[in-house]
Order: structure tokens, then C-alpha cells, then sequence
């Protein structure tokens, strides 16, 4: 039996050693890599005994001690590492070696680096990780894209390592080039979504009167029911937290402004570029920003005037609207992310599944819920505009939506930010609309501008010759 390696990791911080750990633990040899030695060193000291690893010092040795086609996953920091490590590899690797990029890069560079390597006569695999340090040890969501043929040879070993819903691995091909970085991306833009609206359900139950250490038992027993999902999981334990040094809710002692790493920004930034209303996330990602805006925030605290903050409601019919207006908002900002996936895998030509999306969000990754089931199921079953018009999901959001507009209502009357409700009740009341005012928003540019317009009655193109004109 040959001594190579079956897949190799370089790159061994907190993520690459996960899910070089969570590979030997699953019987496979990996080679093991980093650009500093000591780190391979202290995952062999402390880990060392979990699985097969084979580590090397040099990227030479690193590609010799792997088995052809070589499997390589690179999980370095995004951006120029990527292509540091990239340039030191090509030279060593041969045709049909595949190179795995696990780090959170923008769908575009992956388009570039595909390319690149595909000159090569290799194979580049962007490929979307969710889950964090515990899920790349123990089971994350996997969203590769990359050459079909690629995937042959490299799904197996990535769908035995994710996680699994009743058998069926959280991991399937999304498509050539960047769909699977692309998919990660819009994964990571609902993630914000999923988050302004949890925080916003427990800014009105607050304002309502509720304690931190109330609204955490709220979230956990919503996580038994339609709710059910990680990030609502979380919310009951950070809610629960008692800081130790002052005995308050540990809530309250953090600082206010919300920080983020970028992917929520190309979410939006992607959706801008291609003329898909992602309102929702757009407004998680601007929540976040106004949060942080400190100087802003001071010169307007006390001296802006308004309502309270004091949500006069009775207690139980306030936790079930909210519950009700977080559930109505998500399927929003799921059927935004969704449709702008839809729409690039048109641009690009990738076909995604929608269905298969949503399967392998069901687990292993943060916005991993009990919703997924049903959107996975009603994309399977139909073919949908959009995720709003699945039949189940049409109901339940019929079902709520007095509850979501009578949240939106109390909080904005109390003096309540609540922009991520408002934006996902926004675009649903747009989209169901018989007629919207963009006819007349399509008047005022043919009155400034000369841009004509279309009319309801007659085809063709109009321009009226409005006063200025004559
Ligand atoms: P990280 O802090 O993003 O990156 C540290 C790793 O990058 C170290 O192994 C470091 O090597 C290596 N590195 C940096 N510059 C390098 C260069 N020029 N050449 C070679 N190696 C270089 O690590 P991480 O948090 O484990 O994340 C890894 C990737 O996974 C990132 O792209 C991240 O965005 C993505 N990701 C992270 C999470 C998460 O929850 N953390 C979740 C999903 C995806 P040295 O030890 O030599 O410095």
C-alpha cells in the first residue's frame, strides 16, 4: 500500500486544522502544511494521535508526499495568501492535480484563479466552508464549485467530512468557476440578515419590558418550534450570559456597534451590480454600519426627539407577533439571497440548484434552521419566481403577516428601529402589488430627462412634450 497522503491541507490556523483533524478522523491520510512549521509542529503535538497525518516543512515535500490526482485544500487567510501560496504551488503540481480554495474569497477572484489554473491543466475548486472552528472539525456545510470532473474525485471525501441531515451530506457541487464561493457568499449575507432580525425581536421585546434573561427563555422556546435554527439557539445562550465582573446581563455591557468582515458588503455589492433588489440584507449590512457610526450617534442622542422606547403590549401577544414577524422576515431575506444566487447562475452560467442550496444549508453551517427543510422541499416540488409564491411558505406568510405589521407598527410608534422588519414587509407589500408608483417615478425622468417610458394601453416607447419642452 502506498504511504502517499489521500488529500493534503496547507494552511493550519484554527479552520485548516479543524478540518485536517476532522479528515484523519475520518480515516483519510492527510498531508498536513503550514507557511510556519510551528504550527504543523503543535497539530502533531496535540493531535497528532487522532488520525494518519503525514506533515512536511516544505510545500515540496508537501505535494510529494500526496497521491495523484493530488487533493490539495488551501485555508489560508483570503485574498493575496490565497495567491502567495497559489504561485508555490503550480510549479509543483501536474495535470489533474486539484486545488482546493476553502477560504472565504470573492466569487470573482475564484473566476480569475480557476482560469488561471486551468491554463495549468489543473483543477481550482472555490469552495464555500460554513460552520466555523466547530464545524470544521465536526461535521460544516460544503459548498464546492470548480470542473464537474473535479468533483469525482473530491465530493466523496468533502461529503463524508460535512455535515449530514437523515443521511444526505451537507455538501454538493454548486456549479463551475465561483458558484461555490458565490453561494457561500450569499449563505454569508443571509447570516447578517438572520441576525439584524434577531436583534431587533429582542430590541422590542426590551422595549417592552422584558429582561435580557426573559427574552433568552423566549428564543429558547422558540428554537423548539418554526424557529428552530442555530443562530435562534445562540441568541438563548448569549441572552443568558451573566458578566461576571459587574452581574448584569453580559449583553449590556457590550459596546453597541456591530463590526463585520466584508462578505455581507459583496453580497450587497454583487446584488447592486446586478439589479437584484436584496433589500433586506442590504439593510442588515447598513444596521451594522449606523451602529458603528459613533460620531453620528452622539450628535443626534438627545438631541433628535421621539416616542420612549416604551412598547405598551400585552406580554404573550407581543412574543407571539414577534415570533411571527421573525419568521415572515426571514422567509424574505431567504427568498432575496436565494433569487440573487438564481440570477448569477444565469449570468454565469452555472445552474444552481435552488433546491440543493437549501439541502445543504439544513446543517453543519450558522444560518442552519428548520426553515431550510421546507424551502429545499417547495423549490424541489415547484418551479418558483420566487420563494414568497412556494405554496406552504405563500400560507405562512398570509398566516403572520397581521402579526409582522402589527410589530412594525408598535415598534415604529415607540420609537423602535426596526429596519430589517420594515424592509422585508417593504418588498413583500412591493412584489404583491397590483401597481406601483414607479409609474411615476418613470414620469419624472421623462420630464427632466427625456427617458421615456412605456404605457399600459399601447406598445412602444412615449415621450410627452411636458412644459419645459414646448
Ligand atoms: P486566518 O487567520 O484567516 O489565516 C491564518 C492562516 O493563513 C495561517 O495558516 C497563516 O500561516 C496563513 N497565511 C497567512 N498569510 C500567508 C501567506 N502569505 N502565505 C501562506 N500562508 C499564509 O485562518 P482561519 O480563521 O483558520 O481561516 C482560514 C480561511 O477560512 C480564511 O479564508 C477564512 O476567511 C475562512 N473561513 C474562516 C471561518 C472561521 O470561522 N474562522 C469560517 C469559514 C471560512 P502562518 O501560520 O504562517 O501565519
Amino acid at each position: 500500500m502506498s504511504n502517499l497522503a489521500t488529500i493534503g491541507v496547507t494552511g493550519l490556523a484554527v479552520m485548516g486544522s479543524n478540518l485536517a483533524r476532522n479528515l484523519a478522523r475520518h480515516g483519510y491520510r492527510v498531508a498536513v502544511h503550514n507557511r510556519t512549521y510551528a504550527k504543523t509542529e503543535a497539530l502533531m503535538a496535540e493531535h497528532g494521535s487522532e488520525g494518519d497525518f503525514v506533515p512536511s516543512e516544505s510545500t515540496a515535500d508537501f505535494v510529494a508526499s500526496l497521491e495523484r490526482p493530488r487533493k490539495i485544500i488551501i485555508m489560508v487567510k483570503a485574498g493575496a495568501p490565497t495567491d502567495a501560496v497559489i504561485d508555490e504551488l503550480i510549479p509543483l503540481l501536474e495535470e489533474g492535480d486539484i486545488v482546493v480554495d476553502g477560504g472565504n474569497a470573492h466569487f470573482l477572484d475564484t473566476r480569475k484563479r480557476e482560469e488561471r489554473l486551468r491554463q495549468h491543466g489543473l483543477h481550482f475548486v472555490g469552495t464555500g466552508i460554513s460552520g466555523g472552528e466547530v464545524g470544521a472539525l465536526e461535521g460544516p456545510s460544503i459548498m464546492p464549485g470548480g470542473s464537474k470532473e473535479s468533483y469525482a474525485a473530491l465530493g466523496p471525501i468533502l461529503e463524508t467530512i460535512s455535515a449530514h441531515v437523515d443521511g444526505e451530506p451537507c455538501c454538493a457541487w454548486m456549479g463551475p468557476d465561483g458558484a461555490g464561493h458565490f453561494v457561500k457568499m450569499v449563505h454569508n449575507g443571509i447570516e447578517y440578515a438572520d441576525m439584524q432580525f434577531i436583534a431587533e425581536a429582542y430590541d422590542v421585546l426590551t422595549a417592552a419590558g422584558l429582561s435580557a434573561a426573559e427574552v433568552s427563555d423566549v428564543f429558547r422556546e422558540w428554537n423548539t418550534g418554526e424557529l428552530d435554527s442555530f443562530l435562534v439557539e445562540l441568541t438563548a445562550e448569549v441572552l443568558a450570559q451573566v458578566d461576571a465582573r459587574t452581574g448584569k446581563p453580559l449583553v449590556e455591557v457590550i459596546v453597541d456597534q456591530a463590526e463585520q468582515k466584508g462578505t455581507g458588503r459583496w453580497t450587497v455589492q454583487t446584488a447592486l451590480e446586478m439589479g437584484v433588489p436584496l433589500s433586506v440584507i442590504a439593510e442588515a449590512v447598513f444596521a451594522r454600519s449606523a451602529s458603528g457610526d459613533v460620531a453620528i450617534r452622539e450628535a443626534c442622542r438627545g438631541e433628535l426627539s421621539g416616542p420612549e422606547r416604551r412598547l405598551d403590549a400585552e406580554r404573550q401577544q407581543l412574543v407571539d407577533d414577534v415570533r411571527q414577524a421573525l419568521w415572515a422576515s426571514k422567509v424574505v431575506a431567504y427568498a432575496q439571497g436565494l433569487e440573487e444566487i438564481r440570477r448569477a447562475s444565469e449570468e454565469y452560467d452555472w445552474d444552481v440548484d435552488i433546491a440543493t442550496v437549501a439541502r445543504i444549508w439544513r446543517a453543519g453551517c450558522i444560518i442552519r434552521a428548520r426553515l431550510l427543510k421546507q424551502i429545499s422541499e417547495e423549490y424541489a416540488a415547484h418551479r418558483l419566481a420566487t420563494l414568497l409564491i412556494a405554496p406552504s411558505i405563500k400560507q405562512g406568510l398570509a398566516e403572520r403577516q397581521d402579526a409582522w405589521r402589527r410589530v412594525i407598527a408598535g415598534a415604529t410608534a415607540a420609537g423602535v428601529p426596526v429596519p430589517g422588519f420594515s424592509s422585508a414587509l417593504a418588498y413583500y407589500d412591493t412584489v404583491r402589488a397590483e401597481r406601483l408608483p414607479a409609474a411615476l417615478v418613470q414620469g419624472l425622468r421623462d420630464n427632466f430627462g427625456a427617458h421615456t417610458y412605456r404605457r399600459v394601453d399601447v406598445d412602444g416607447v412615449f415621450h410627452t412634450l411636458w412644459a419645459q419642452d414646448k
